[in-house]
């Protein structure tokens, strides 16, 4: 199977189609991700603050994998944007990770009541020029946020990690990224299993007419949107099963009937909202 890759704004590839491994607990993480490797994904998506790197790091390194064919990525946590605090971070992050650099580096969230977001994009800017990370980005990053780190630097990220799923689509972050060659990536692309989605009749009748699991149809949906995405599961078989996604389309009507399950208010979110978390 080849998963499809997308080219960043760096000029590097991404598989758009990866393995998240928040809320995975340390102790189970070598063998999940050794598993997720196993079953043939490529792309791991870790993050400091998930406390799990070092888990990841021994998984890359048993798995025998050729650094090239693999794309990793971690992020910067909250409480280190300031002064040259993010140089230290992704050090600490790399020897966690047993790597010499990351593929793609993200400020976690802007946390913009301390204001240091633009910050700690500049030293992003000075990792990338050290070669700590191959490609560099954001998560949880408004509109606004994404405009005032642009006019700041002059840099563009290459991504911007986001809540979105069916119920919660932020068409408005997702409009940014489009007008300027930003990729986005879904965080919780399966609702984080705290909503009744796979039972929604778009969903479900999509999943019925293409013998495909409910997962499976909503994988399908972000990539058919050009999103990158990265499902979690701590399961072998769902591992497997939310990579089986190449053999079936969903149609024009299929994509549209689930565009439509964003009740357009925001009340679809079901993780922290960017304005609010520090
Ligand atoms: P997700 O939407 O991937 O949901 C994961 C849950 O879905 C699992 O716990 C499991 O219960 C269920 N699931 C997975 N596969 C399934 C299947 N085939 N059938 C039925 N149920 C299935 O949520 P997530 O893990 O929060 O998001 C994915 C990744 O995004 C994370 O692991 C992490 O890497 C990243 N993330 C980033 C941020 C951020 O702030 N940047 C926040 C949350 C998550």
């Amino acid at each position: 199977m080849t998963i499809p890759s997308v080219t960043l704004n760096s000029g590097f590839d991404i598989p758009q189609l990866g393995f998240g491994v928040f809320r995975v607990p340390s102790a189970q993480t070598e063998r999940v991700v050794s598993e997720a490797l196993e079953v043939g994904y490529r792309h791991i998506d870790t993050a400091a603050i998930y406390g799990n790197e070092d888990g990841v790091g021994a998984a890359i390194e048993s798995s025998g994998i050729p650094r090239d064919e693999l794309f990793v990525t971690t992020k910067l946590w909250n409480d280190r944007q300031s002064g040259d605090q993010p140089l230290d971070a992704i050090r600490e992050s790399l020897d966690k990770l047993r790597l010499d650099y990351v593929d793609l580096y993200l400020t976690h969230w802007p946390t913009p009541a301390k204001d240091t977001y633009s910050h700690a994009w500049s030293k992003l800017i000075e990792i990338r020029d050290a070669g700590l990370s191959r490609s560099i980005g954001v998560s949880n990053h408004l509109p606004e946020h994404l405009d005032r780190i642009v006019k700041d630097t002059g840099v563009v990220p290459a991504v911007d990690q986001i809540e979105l799923h069916p119920a919660y689509q932020q068409r408005d972050v997702v409009a940014w990224a489009q007008a300027n060659g930003t990729r986005i990536e879904a965080w919780g692309p399966l609702g984080q299993g705290k909503y009744p989605l796979f039972e929604n009749p778009a969903v479900a009748d999509a999943a019925a007419a293409h013998d495909a699991t409910p997962a499976q149809v909503v994988i399908r949906w972000h990539l058919q949107k050009g999103v990158i995405v990265f499902p979690k599961s701590t399961h072998k078989a769902r591992m497997a099963e939310n990579l089986d996604v190449f053999g079936f389309e969903l149609t024009a009507d299929e994509i549209a009937g689930i565009d439509a399950l964003d009740p357009g208010d925001g009340s679809g979110r079901v993780g922290s909202h960017p304005l609010e978390f520090n």
